[in-house]
């Protein structure tokens, strides 16, 4: 008897070329399960008292960008005008004071706070500074390891970055994803090179503990000569830590759009394979000048000092308010989604109600197996934790599934840790689906 692992592992060749779909394994179990049903009994859910011991995270999401990528998926809005984005945030602001207000959160500091997008660094100075000063007086944030934001090159001014710092923000993400001025363009993204170094120097001697650099490996008409400058050039900025994404095509982008209008099936970017061979290129390259691997998808400089709270504690059941239009929270249990539409989203907070669209309360079982996957993520997990965590024996529990990989060599056990080879890593979001309950196989990931 085998597992669904060696099925996925012989299909590889077949499904080599990058089609449309998602790849990247965000959450468990699979967004086809969560239903508006559910979402009527989250305001239910916040009048629970309140779970102290458990870790609080808040993401705000701000949709706003310059432009629309050609690979973007995200709900994100490129003709909003001050006033539009002005009413945006404080609609996020009354929905965070639902949650502050509520027994369950009330009283509870936030371990980690994340802004993310479409692109936080939109917002203006005084936006900025008028959004955050709300929040901290609705949860003050003074106990939190992290406070995270997501830049895109082209809006960040020394004036701007201060301001950030000066708010609070411990991480800063640049989104590069490329070095080169024309691959930037065709790909659609609003920033060219000497946006990035520019903000990248200012970012600097701001002197942020962290800055992180985020690259897409795939971009349309990527080389490997162009991958080698890329990584080539990160390495020469040596910022803290370094974030690469394999470029995926799901069914909202305008890369499908254009695929669907002249009827094509193959996406005009590199195979998985490829796109896997210069993720590995990077990582092998980061990791002679001193880097650590921490993920599938990250090096880090100094292990000891560089963490990613957000992530960490998120794929440790942390719970997670999610603030904004189509944002996503995890709360004692129940994972939900905001309305994904502009309007209906401002709607409902005028009305005083939780935007909640779609939400899916887990069972043990699946908060175990969502842990698992995410943690898998790390390139190893721990026996022990799940074993106190859930009084679950994974070893046993997946027996199957560790014993194709080892048959492979995409897996290692010493002691306590099940560690996945280097290729096994650089897929890994591929394997995950052989540990899905059997009924969450096949879904869509949407
Ligand atoms: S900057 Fe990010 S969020 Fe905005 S359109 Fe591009 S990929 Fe999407």
């Amino acid at each position: 008897m085998s597992s669904e692992i060696l099925e996925i592992l012989d299909s590889e060749a077949d499904h080599d070329k990058t089609e449309v779909g998602n790849y990247f394994v965000a959450n468990y179990p699979p967004f086809a399960y969560w239903d508006a049903e559910t979402a009527a009994t989250v305001p239910a859910l916040l009048e629970k008292p309140a779970t102290p011991d458990v870790p609080l995270g808040v993401y705000f999401h701000i949709p706003f960008c310059r432009k629309r990528c050609h690979f973007c998926y995200f709900r994100v809005y490129t003709d909003k005008n001050a006033d539009q984005i002005k009413g945006y945030l404080d609609a996020g602001i009354e929905e965070f004071k639902i949650y502050a207000d509520s027994p369950l959160i009330k009283g509870r500091k936030p371990k980690f706070v994340y802004f993310g997008g479409g692109t936080p660094s939109y917002l203006s100075v005084s936006q900025l500074q008028s959004l955050t000063s709300r929040m901290k007086e609705l949860l003050p944030w003074d106990e939190a390891e992290e406070v995270t934001f997501e830049c895109e090159p082209g809006t960040l001014t020394e004036q701007k970055l201060a301001a950030l710092r000066e708010i609070g923000v411990t991480r800063l993400s640049l989104g590069v994803e490329n070095f080169d001025s024309h691959i930037l363009e065709i790909n659609g993204r609003a920033h060219r090179t000497a946006e990035i170094y520019r903000a990248y120097s200012y970012a600097r001697s701001i002197g942020f503990p962290q800055i992180n650099i985020d690259l897409i490996s795939g971009m349309v008409e990527e080389t490997d000569e162009n991958w080698r400058e890329n990584v080539r050039k990160t390495i020469e900025l040596m910022p803290d830590s370094v974030t690469i994404y394999q470029m995926e095509v799901p069914y909202n982008t305008g890369i499908y759009k254009e695929m669907k209008a002249e009827g094509k099936l193959v996406a005009p970017v590199a195979d998985w394979h490829t796109k896997r061979g210069w993720v590995d290129y990077a990582f092998k390259e980061l990791e002679k000048v001193g880097y650590s691997i921490s993920s599938g998808y990250t090096a880090v400089l100094d292990p000891k000092k560089t963490k990613f709270v957000y992530r960490d504690q998120l794929w440790a059941g942390a719970d997670l308010i999610g603030l904004g239009v189509a944002s996503f929270s995890h709360i004692a249990g129940t994972h939900f989604q905001n309305l994904a539409e502009f309007t209906q989203y401002l709607e409902a907070i005028e009305r005083h109600e939780l935007p909640v669209s779609r939400a899916m309360t887990t069972t043990v079982e699946e908060r175990m197996i969502r842990e698992l996957i995410l943690q898998m993520k790390l390139g190893r997990v721990s026996q022990e934790y799940f074993s106190q965590k859930f009084g679950v024996n994974i070893g046993e529990r997946f027996q199957l599934q560790w014993n194709d990989l080892k048959a492979k060599g995409l897996l290692s056990e010493e002691g306590d840790w099940l560690t996945l080879s280097r290729d096994a890593l650089l897929k890994v979001d591929t394997l995950l689906h052989a540990f899905f309950l059997d009924h969450h196989k096949g879904t869509r990931y949407t």
